[in-house]
């Protein structure tokens, strides 16, 4: 079975999204643990969680993941945003501690001029502090396109930041073939190349989530665009591949396309059509 959901609002609780993506055919889906611009988390509501893992264990929905606030910076230059970077996830790690088996997923950050050593040294730093609390949640690199400064572009850079971790247990890789396609790997015509290439750098174990986007923008082009799934330089045919690759088939996929409901619904669809059981 197909694992497929999208990007939904989190504004009016876990009941409303869940019952959303059964409407649309997902059974999973991903939410921003607060505004994704960062700034207070609204207080949880425990009832509205009962509720909705109730809603869940009953139509299905499993492997939820949760996105960090994308103004996070774990590797900023500033002292002040890395603290509240600290914080927020902090927080947020504290509050996923009432949704078992949530993933949490986060943008590694972007080293402005401090370079990339430096940059991967202070997210390791900050991702060791994390763990000094006992957190169930897996905690998600995603696989960043390499605008400006981000750091993340590359499978050897996540592999940097993970060897510096102690508690590398806690640690997955979110793919998001967009930011790949977009940082120069060429799942379009080497798929099986770039698999390989996660392998030996960083090991599919690693490997828990998929974004899936298409781009709009070329191979190479380090600018994180997404595009509607085969309406951009990915396209459909490799879309197909994609979800049904052996090394995949079985991880969460989640849909950051620009779309409203009903196109999410139309992608979900057309995917499931693709899918072989
Ligand atoms: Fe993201
Ligand atoms: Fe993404
Ligand atoms: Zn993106």
């Amino acid at each position: 079975m197909l694992r497929i959901g999208c990007h939904l609002s989190s504004a009016k609780g876990f009941l409303a999204m869940g019952k959303e993506a059964v409407n649309i055919g997902a059974n999973t889906f991903q939410f921003f643990t607060r505004n994704p611009r960062g700034g207070s988390a609204k207080a949880l509501d425990l009832e509205d969680i009962r509720n909705y893992l109730s809603f869940a264990e009953e139509n299905g929905i499993a492997n939820i993941l949760a996105h960090a606030p994308y103004t996070l910076n774990a590797c900023a230059k500033d002292e002040g945003l890395r603290k509240f970077t600290f914080e927020t996830m902090q927080d947020d790690l504290r509050r996923l501690e009432h949704l078992p088996g949530t993933m949490y997923n986060f943008h590694p950050g972007s080293h402005v001029s401090q370079g990339a050593e430096k940059g991967i040294e202070l997210i390791a730093e900050h991702l060791n502090r994390l763990f000094e609390e006992e957190f169930s949640t897996t905690v998600l690199l995603e696989t960043m396109a390499g605008k400006g400064s981000e750091v993340g572009r590359s499978f050897e850079e996540l592999r940097a930041i993970m060897d510096k971790v102690d508690k590398r247990e806690k640690l997955g890789v979110c793919l998001d073939t967009c930011h790949v396609f977009d940082g120069g790997y060429d799942v379009v015509n080497d798929l099986d190349g770039v698999l390989k290439e996660f392998d030996s750098v960083i090991g599919l174990d690693k490997l828990k989530a998929i974004h899936l986007n298409d781009s709009l923008n070329t191979l190479g082009c380090h600018k994180d665009r997404h595009a509607k799934i085969g309406e951009g330089g990915i396209g459909l045919a490799a879309m197909e591949k994609i979800i049904n690759d052996e090394r995949l088939r079985t991880l969460p996929f989640y849909l950051e396309t620009p779309n409203e409901l009903p196109g999410y619904q139309k992608e979900i669809a057309l995917l499931k059509g693709l899918y072989r059981d």
